[in-house]
């Protein structure tokens, strides 16, 4: 369990707490076009709202570089957010975030009143961690609140800077019920504990799956980066994704595993082609039958059948990463084979931000998932072990 105080241990009431959310959602000429990081946060602006808080809330969104970009601006979430509480959320429309329409709108606040800031990062010191904007952020509040695990990876002003200057910090309860999950699976798995990464880069994935190794009973690599792994092993992997300058550390990996117990497994078959697109003939191979001129785009019908036997046995499975192109219907099939096993397998089943949620989402599997993180780059940082500055800034528990 988390050892970082949580609304839970917040006395708020006619208190003003800030509250960093990730309202980093996707936009369509100025559309929320999915509003579950909205949802997702809540629980604790509503946790708040009922103890009689004054809920000042933040956020990023997108990446205006330290400038105000008006096609940027969290005014659609402001009205989004009204909807879904069921209550007023109190726009503050300041491009220097911190301006006189913020502390206007905390001043005239009532208990139980919500105010939204403009997107933290129109300013530049946000992401340097600035201690000028930390410091104006915490003057218009008493207590902070960083419900953000999106960006909990991160040392910003809103979600650590701010931490310094506040009477209290905590983290809310997406933070930590993310924490709780990843840090469950990886730190006190019930095994057999399975990983699954893909995706197109091993470099993204170098520390997840030496930190993994050490913890796993199962390691599955498919996507883009096991041809790295294939042709570190001598086969031939024709145009598929290679990173030259990581086939030492794949043999490494290999040899780690080997060392360690963990059962090591990586494609046996392919779906290939010629060109990266959709509508391309395709045809499966061996995993010693790639021509030159061909690249892998999916695992095959033998590989989809061994991983998802690996995973049926499972209690505990984490998961970053698809397993081939799933944006193309014909090479979703390895992806979706993999999101089905999880789906059906006894066991608690996490999914890590990015691609892979996009993909579970994207193919139907969602609901069918123990936990799926709201945060890709985060999520990867704690299966690396890191510690994640966003909750490390909070307050302990006494
Ligand atoms: P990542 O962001 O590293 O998780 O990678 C996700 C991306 O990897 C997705 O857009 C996939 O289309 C891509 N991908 C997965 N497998 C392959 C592959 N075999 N060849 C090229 N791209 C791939």
């Amino acid at each position: 369990m988390l050892n970082k105080k949580s609304v839970d241990d917040l006395n708020v009431s006619g208190k003003r707490v800030l509250v960093r959310c990730d309202f980093n959602v996707p936009l369509i000429d100025g559309a929320i076009t999915d509003v579950n990081r909205l949802t997702a946060a809540l629980p604790t602006i509503n946790k708040l709202i009922s103890e009689g808080a004054k809920v000042i809330l933040c956020s990023h969104l997108g990446k205006p570089k330290g400038e105000p970009k008006p096609a940027l601006s969290l005014a659609p979430v402001a009205k989004k957010l009204t909807e879904l509480l069921k209550k007023e959320v109190v726009f503050a429309p300041d491009d220097n975030v911190v301006g006189e329409h913020a502390k206007k709108a905390v001043a005239e606040m009532k208990n139980s009143d919500v105010v939204l800031l403009e997107n933290t990062r129109y300013r530049v010191e946000e992401t340097k961690n600035g201690e000028a904007f930390s410091q104006e952020l915490a003057s218009l509040c008493d207590v902070f609140v960083n419900d953000a695990f999106g960006t909990a990876h991160r040392a910003h002003c809103s979600n650590v800077g701010v931490t310094q200057y506040v009477e209290e910090s905590a983290v809310g309860y997406l933070m930590q019920k993310e924490i709780d999950f990843l840090g469950n699976a990886v730190n006190k798995p019930v095994r057999p504990f399975v990983a699954i990464l893909g995706g197109a880069k091993v470099s993204d994935k170098i520390n997840v799956i030496n930190n993994l190794l050490d913890k796993v009973d199962t390691l599955i690599i498919g996507g883009g980066m096991a041809y790295t792994f294939l042709k570190a092993q001598g086969y031939e992997i024709g145009k598929s994704l290679l990173e030259e300058d990581k086939l030492d550390y794949a043999l490494e990996m290999v040899e780690k595993a080997k060392e360690k117990g963990v059962n090591f497994l990586l494609p046996v078959d392919h779906i290939v082609a010629k060109e990266f697109k959709n509508d391309t003939p395709f045809k499966a191979v061996d995993v010693d039958g790639m021509d030159a001129d061909w690249s892998g785009f999916d695992i095959g019908e033998k590989t989809r059948v061994i991983y998802a036997d690996a995973i049926k046995d499972a209690k505990t499975v984490v998961w970053n990463g698809p397993m081939g192109v799933f944006e193309f219907s014909n090479f979703a099939n390895g992806t979706i084979a993999v999101a089905k096993a999880l789906a059906e397998a006894d066991a608690t089943t996490i999914i890590g931000g990015g691609d892979s949620a996009a993909a579970v989402n994207q193919l139907g599997f969602g609901d069918k998932m123990t936990h799926i993180s709201t945060g890709g780059g985060a999520s990867l940082e704690f299966l690396e072990g890191k510690e994640l500055p966003g909750v490390v800034a909070a307050n302990d528990k006494k």
